[in-house]
C-alpha cells in the first residue's frame, strides 16, 4: 500500500520555524515506529508572492488537492501589508481552505495541567479541560448574498446576510457527530433560534440528523449567547461545541483562551472524504506569523506539532499515535520546560524552538 502523503506548506515568518520541529517527529515516526509519511513541500503566502508573485499557484493547490493532508505553518508579515487584497499572503490560505471545501473546522481547547495557571480563570475551571469547537466555516454570514454597503435614501446602509442550506447544516453536523462518537459522545449545538431563522432551521437539521443517525450520541441545543457564558462559566461541561460560521468565530476563539497560550493551539479544517474514505484536510496552528519574534529561536512549536497529531488521529487513522505526541508534550510541560511565551512570573530560563521539539523527541523516545 502507498505511504499516506503530506504536503508541507510553512509560509513565512515563524512558519517554518515551527514545521522544522514537525519534521523532526515525522523523521521521528520513520525511524522508530515504522511509519512512513511522503512528504513534498511547497511556498504559501509571502513566500510564494516573492517567488511566483501570486500566494498560491495552480501547481500547489493541485498538489494540496492531490495528497491525504496538507500541514501549514503560517502566512504574512508586515513586509506584504501594503500589497493588493488580490495577492496579499492570507489569500493564499483563503484559496485553499474554499477550493478544497473545508467546511468543518476543529478546534480543541485542551488545558494542560502544568500550564491551569496560565488561564484567565481559576485553575479548578480549566484544569484538564479537553473540548473541540466545530465552526461551520464555508458559509454563513461571511459569505451570503446580498452584501455590501448601498445607498438608501441619503445615507448608506451595511448588509450582510445569513444563509444556510440544510445540506451544509446537516454536513457539518455530522462531522460534530462523528467526532463526538471518537471522543465522550457528547454534542451541544449552538445558534440564537430564538431570534434568527436561520438558527431555527440549524436546530432542527441537527436534531434530525441526530435522531435518524447518530441516536446514540447525546445531544443537546444552547442559544450561542447563553453558551458563551457557559463557557466562562463551567467549561467542563461540554465535549464537542457544533455552531456556525459567525458564532464558531467567536466562541472558539474564546474557548481557545481558556487554555493560555496562542503558541499552543491547533487546528484542523476538514471537508468531504475523498476516494479513498478519507476527509479533504488542512492542519494548522492558530496563532499567525508572529513577525516580531521570527528568526530568533524563541517561537514555540507545540501549536503546529499538536496540528500534526491531529493530522494522524482524523487523517490516517493513528489515534494511538496522536495520543503518544500529546502525551509527550504534556509530559515536556509538566517536567517544566518551556519556551519563553510560557514563561509565568516566576521567570526562569526559556528554551529555544529547536530545544522544545528536541525535548518533545526524547518524551517520544522515552513512550517506547
Ligand atoms: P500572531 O499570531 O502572529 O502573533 C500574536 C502574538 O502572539 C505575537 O506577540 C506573537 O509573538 C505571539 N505568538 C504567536 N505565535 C506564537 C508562537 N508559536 N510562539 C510564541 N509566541 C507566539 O498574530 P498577529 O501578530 O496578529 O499577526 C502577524 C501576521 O500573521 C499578520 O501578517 C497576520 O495577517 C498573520 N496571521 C496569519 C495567520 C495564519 O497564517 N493562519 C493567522 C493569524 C495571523
Amino acid at each position: 500500500m502507498a505511504n499516506p502523503s503530506l504536503l508541507i506548506l510553512a509560509g513565512d515568518g515563524i512558519g517554518p520555524e515551527v514545521m522544522a520541529e514537525v519534521k523532526k517527529i515525522i523523521r521521528w515516526f520513520d525511524a522508530k515506529r515504522g511509519i512512513t509519511f511522503d512528504v513534498s513541500e511547497d511556498l504559501v503566502g509571502g513566500c510564494a508572492y516573492d517567488a511566483h508573485g501570486t500566494p498560491l499557484t495552480d501547481a500547489t493547490m493541485a498538489k494540496a488537492q492531490s495528497v491525504d493532508a496538507v500541514l501549514l505553518g503560517a502566512v504574512g508579515g508586515p513586509k506584504y501589508d501594503k500589497l493588493d487584497f488580490s495577492v496579499k499572503p492570507e489569500r493564499g490560505l483563503l484559496r485553499l481552505r474554499k477550493e478544497m471545501d473545508l467546511f468543518s473546522n476543529l478546534r480543541p481547547a485542551q488545558c494542560f495541567d502544568a500550564l491551569a495557571d496560565f488561564s484567565s480563570l481559576k485553575k479548578e475551571v480549566v484544569a484538564g479541560l479537553d473540548i473541540v469547537i466545530v465552526r461551520e466555516l464555508t458559509s454563513g454570514v461571511y459569505f451570503g448574498e446580498p452584501r455590501g454597503i448601498f445607498t438608501e435614501g441619503n445615507e448608506r446602509v451595511g448588509i450582510n446576510t445569513q444563509r444556510y442550506t440544510e445540506s451544509e447544516i446537516a454536513r457539518v453536523a455530522r462531522s460534530a457527530f462523528e467526532l463526538a462518537r471518537k471522543r465522550n459522545n457528547k454534542v451541544c449545538s449552538m445558534e440564537k433560534a430564538n431570534v434568527m431563522e436561520s438558527g431555527i432551521l440549524w436546530r432542527e437539521v441537527v436534531q434530525e440528523i441526530h435522531d435518524k443517525e447518530y441516536p446514540d450520541v447525546e445531544l443537546s441545543h444552547m442559544y450561542a449567547d447563553a453558551g458563551a457564558m457557559q463557557l466562562c462559566r463551567w467549561p467542563k461541561q461540554f465535549d464537542v461545541i457544533v455552531t456556525d460560521n459567525l458564532f464558531g468565530d467567536l466562541l472558539s476563539d474564546m474557548a481557545a483562551m481558556l487554555t493560555g497560550s496562542l503558541g499552543m493551539l491547533p487546528s484542523a479544517s476538514l471537508g468531504l472524504p475523498m476516494s479513498n474514505g478519507r476527509p479533504k484536510a488542512l492542519y494548522e496552528p492558530v496563532h499567525g506569523s508572529a513577525p516580531d519574534i521570527a528568526g530568533q529561536g524563541k517561537a514555540n512549536p507545540i501549536a503546529c506539532i499538536l496540528s500534526f497529531a491531529m493530522a494522524l488521529r482524523y487523517s490516517f487513522n493513528l489515534g494511538d499515535d496522536a495520543t503518544r505526541v500529546e502525551t509527550a508534550v504534556e509530559k515536556v510541560l509538566a517536567d517544566g520546560v518551556r519556551t519563553a511565551d510560557l514563561m509565568g512570573p516566576a521567570g526562569g530560563t526559556p528554551v529555544t524552538t529547536s530545544q522544545m521539539g528536541d525535548a518533545v523527541i526524547a518524551a517520544l523516545d522515552a513512550s517506547l
